[in-house]
């Protein structure tokens, strides 16, 4: 077990006990990893209020002072990255080599937004008046709410914190259910790094008190933004509470990514392409490549390389073996939903070339289909799953009438050989992130966001304190 598990909530630089707590699994063994503090309203209110307080004086100090306290939240990260990573293995399965993966991710942003802080840069604007001058500034917006998924219990937390933290916010998160200890383990760092109380508040609740505490974060007159990660239909619930009293909200909800592969690309480019865009922690991740689009002229070869590759690369087990590549879903709902997407695409006609089956616990094998049809279960929700669904087509019109024909719009892929078509296509494929013959694309210094249903507001890169700040235009009378 890990030392970072704590049945505590961290509010106001407190470790705070709960009057009930949760049980957290490994969703692996099935084995009960530790109890989590299970906050409720009242918790709720006085973290915001406690970062109310605290906001007076994290916003007076420079971003140059922030800055040298990240800087060590940074170094402490990197230092416990075995440890870290072997928690968020605890919590939601993942192979440690990627929870370790994802702990270097993690500080990666909180370095970015140390650096970012810097740069909050106004403009001075030509006055069309001769008695006037005019320019802007940045301020931060005040305390922000922030809800992260299990998925990347870790780098979903700075990606987020880091940023409203380094433009002078202080924030209350709310880490998931399933995987509430790993923001936690990250705000004992930030204690140790010198963050003051109050600035950086986590409360884990039980999925019993999920929307109470919700609506609280959402709807709290104190609160001046929401930034949510989770699925589009809790996004949406997000957004009506936030509705009541203006928030800013960034969302970043579900995709149902296109992934597409012409007859000139690089084959062996492409079937790593879908490895890592489909496999990645399971296919757990909203960018997971969900629709495979294969040109005709490539189909054939395409699947038997893929399918070759599955079955080498693709070890599934316990997450903690240094062998397993592929690990468990999250819990029984998510195993319901990719065997509930196999038995309708086979139903309906699809033809199994690999894997198929549910094996052990939260676990399914990667599995490969082909003949599949846009009106199939798989093309239409969101998997959250190993299932490489593969459609056949012929022209490059259809295809992109395909891959847009959806209201989401985070990621898509695409995979030529040809330069033209690549700027083509990427330009009319309506996703926040365009794969071009690459199927890993998240860094912090890039944007991260959707179009459509996929969300509001862009992650990362140099739009991401922007999320988190006012624009303040000042006219001069001189
Ligand atoms: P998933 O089904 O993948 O867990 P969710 O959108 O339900 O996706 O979860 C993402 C985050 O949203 C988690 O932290 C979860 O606790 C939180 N959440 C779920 N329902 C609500 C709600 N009604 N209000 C606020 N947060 C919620």
């Amino acid at each position: 077990m890990s030392s970072y598990i704590t049945d505590k909530a961290y509010i106001n630089g407190v470790w705070c006990p709960t009057a009930t707590t949760f049980e957290v699994t490994n969703p692996f063994s099935g084995e009960v990893i530790g109890k989590a503090a299970n906050c409720d309203e009242a918790l709720t209110k006085t973290a915001i209020e406690a970062a109310s307080k605290a906001f007076v004086a994290w916003k007076g100090l420079t971003a140059r002072e922030r800055a040298v306290i990240f800087s060590k939240w940074t170094d402490l990260i990197l230092s416990e990255k075995q440890a870290l990573g072997e928690l968020i293995t605890l919590e939601n399965g993942k192979p440690l080599a990627q929870s370790i993966g994802e702990i270097a991710y993690a500080a990666s942003f909180v370095e970015w937004c140390l650096e970012e802080g810097r740069r909050t840069y106004g403009i001075t604007v030509p006055s069309p008046h001769p008695s006037k001058r005019m320019m802007t500034i940045k301020q931060p917006i005040g305390v922000v709410s922030m809800i992260t998924p299990w998925n990347f219990p870790a780098a979903m937390a700075t990606r987020k914190a880091c940023a409203a933290l380094a433009a002078g916010c202080t924030v209350v998160l709310k880490p998931s259910e399933e995987a509430p200890f790993s923001a936690l383990a990250l705000a004992r760092l930030g204690q140790q790094a010198g963050i003051p109380p109050g600035v950086f508040n986590v409360i884990p609740t039980s999925r019993a008190n999920v929307a109470q505490v919700g609506t609280v974060l959402c709807t709290h007159p104190l609160v001046a933004a929401v930034s949510f990660t989770g699925s589009t239909d809790t996004g949406k619930i997000i957004l009506k509470h936030a509705a009541s009293t203006v928030k800013k909200v960034a969302l970043e909800l579900g995709g149902l990514a296109p992934l597409l592969v012409f007859d000139s690309c690089d084959l062996q480019k492409a079937v790593q392409g879908v490895m890592a865009s489909k496999f990645r922690y399971s296919g757990q991740t909203c960018v997971c490549s969900n629709r495979i689009l294969v040109q005709s002229g490539i189909h054939d070869k395409f699947v038997a390389a893929l399918k070759d590759a599955m079955e080498k690369e693709l070890v599934l087990g316990d997450g903690m073996k240094p062998t397993t590549t592929i690990g468990p879903l999250i819990n029984e709902a998510g195993l319901r939903k990719v065997s509930d997407q196999v038995k309708d695409a086979i139903d309906n006609g699809a033809t199994l070339v690999t894997g198929g089956q549910a094996v052990g616990r939260n676990m399914f094998e990667p599995t490969l289909i082909t003949s599949v049809k846009t009106s199939m279960k798989c093309f239409n929700e969101e998997t959250f799953g190993p299932l490489a669904p593969i459609y056949k087509f012929d022209t490059e019109e259809e295809a992109l009438s395909i891959a847009n024909n959806t209201d989401t719009g985070l990621a898509s892929y695409l995979f030529s050989g040809d330069v033209s078509q690549c700027w083509r296509i990427a330009e009319k494929l309506e996703t926040g992130i365009v794969g071009i013959n690459e199927g890993l694309f998240s860094v912090p210094e890039a944007p991260f966001g959707g179009f459509k249903e996929s969300g509001l507001g862009r992650e990362g890169s140099t739009c991401a304190l922007d999320e988190f700040m006012e624009i303040k235009y000042m006219c001069w009378g001189i």
